[in-house]
């Protein structure tokens, strides 16, 4: 098969390891790629540089090589409808067309879509004017959380301890901070537990549970500084077990498929609940329509199973037929390696030595914000730049490991978090 991978982040670059492991795979493209995927070897594997959110040169690309599968790993892409435009061209395409992609792209969308279908989530009202907003405000006690409704990079939150601080967050996001991602807003209650990261892979009809995580989204050591796209993740998470799989099933995720079905917009692709888990009670935070960065690092290392028949059921249909996936039991941390100054201002250009050195079977080093320069020379070229993953015999093992190799890896410019994985150790 010839697969065409869209993106260039560490989240694709696992799953570039992953998918050139299958004999199904005669042939990945991946667009546009990074240093490290395209070092990937072993498969013919050729690296294109068209931009994610480039719908017709992507199309274009996936028509030349032939594509029997496209795989979208980041949300820009679906949101500018790239699974819409390889549908009329009869690409199988894993990932969701735009209307199904807006239980990422619109929390506005999302929220009313779980009180039509009785999904558990937080209380919520959407408005796009000030003075209505700041009323509603008074019935909320803090703290208080304000949305905004479209995609904002993982900035678009904020939780506000006061009510003027609140207010001054509704004034800013309806004045235009996020354009038009912030025309309207989501005010929801405050809700208190523990965070999880499940994945479930879908056809439009059946959701399949594919995998879970624990990520750590502050830039500093204990879960301080500002939030960023995510600093470090492990899988298995002890807080995810099989009663909370069940109900996360049963009341967020076999409605979400129903529900998308029955409103003409079948899901496809990942669904990715972030929940909030309270005495064993799951809640929706918020929905993803693709793999987490960097969950899907630790997923990847995990899965025992061939990915390919999986994406290509979800793609085109039959994933009620499928076994589960199989894990590997060693439990795996990924550490991501950010360049100094992210997730504000992150330095770029500095020189990465040692990161493409063998670490031994159990590290793998994925690659997201690297560039090779013209001496061949591995360079910084952007926030979160590598991500240090292993597999161990015990999470603490896994760790080690990971830890270990940042050790030999020689970049002045880069900085990472001491202490992922804390919770669970
Ligand atoms: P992401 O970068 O994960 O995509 P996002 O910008 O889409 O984030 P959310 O996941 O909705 O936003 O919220 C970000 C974080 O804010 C959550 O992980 C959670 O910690 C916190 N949060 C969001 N909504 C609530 C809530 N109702 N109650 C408590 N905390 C919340």
């Amino acid at each position: 098969m010839n697969i065409l991978l869209i993106g260039s982040g560490g989240r694709e670059h696992a799953l570039a390891w992953k998918i050139v492991q299958s004999p199904l795979c005669d042939k990945l493209v991946i667009a546009p790629g990074n240093p490290g995927m395209a070092a990937l070897g072993a498969k013919d594997i050729e690296c294109h540089n068209i931009k994610a959110t480039d719908v017709a040169g992507l199309v274009g690309l996936a028509r030349d090589i032939k594509a029997d599968l496209v795989v979208v790993g980041p949300e820009n892409a679906l949101a500018e409808g790239l699974a819409d435009a390889l549908a009329v061209v009869n690409i199988p395409c894993f990932g969701p067309k735009k209307q199904a992609a807006q239980l990422e792209a619109s929390k506005a969308f999302t929220k009313d879509f779980c009180k039509r279908h009785n999904i558990p989530t937080s209380a919520s009202e959407t408005f796009d004017n000030v003075a209505e907003a700041r009323e509603f405000l008074k019935t909320y006690s803090p703290p208080y959380v304000i949305k905004a409704d479209g995609l904002a990079a993982g900035k678009g939150v904020a939780i506000s301890p006061d009510y003027q601080d609140a207010v001054a967050e509704i004034e800013a996001m309806l004045g235009g901070r996020y354009g038009p991602a912030s025309s309207n807003i989501v005010i929801e209650e405050f809700m208190t537990g523990e965070e999880a990261s499940v994945f479930a892979i879908c056809d439009g009809e059946t959701a399949m549970l594919f995998g879970w995580a624990q990520d750590h989204k502050r830039a500093f050591d204990g879960d301080t500084g500002p939030n960023t796209g995510g600093m470090g993740t492990y899988s298995p998470a002890p807080i995810v077990t099989k009663a909370l799989l069940d109900i996360t099933q049963k009341e967020i995720l076999d409605p979400t498929m129903a529900g998308m079905k029955a409103e003409g917009n079948p899901f496809k692709g990942v669904l990715y609940p972030g929940l909030m888990i309270e005495n064993g009670k799951p809640r929706l935070v918020e929905y993803n329509a693709r793999f987490g960065d960097p969950e899907c690092q630790v997923l990847m290392l995990r899965l025992k199973s061939d990915i390919v028949p999986y994406l290509l059921a979800a793609a085109k249909g039959g994933l009620k037929n499928m076994p589960a996936p199989e894990w590997h039991d060693e439990p795996a941390v990924c550490v991501v390696y950010a360049a100094k100054g992210y997730p504000d201002s992150p330095l770029t250009g500095s020189i990465i030595r040692g990161a493409e050195q063998d670490f031994g079977d159990d590290v793998t080093v994925f690659h997201a914000g690297t560039s090779r320069a013209e001496d061949g020379s591995l360079r910084a070229a952007g926030g979160r730049v590598l991500n240090i993953c292993a597999r161990g015999k015990t999470l603490q093992d896994a760790r080690d490991k990971a830890y270990a190799a940042i050790g030999k890896i020689d970049w002045p410019g880069g900085f990472y978090r001491t202490d992922i994985a804390w919770r669970a150790l």
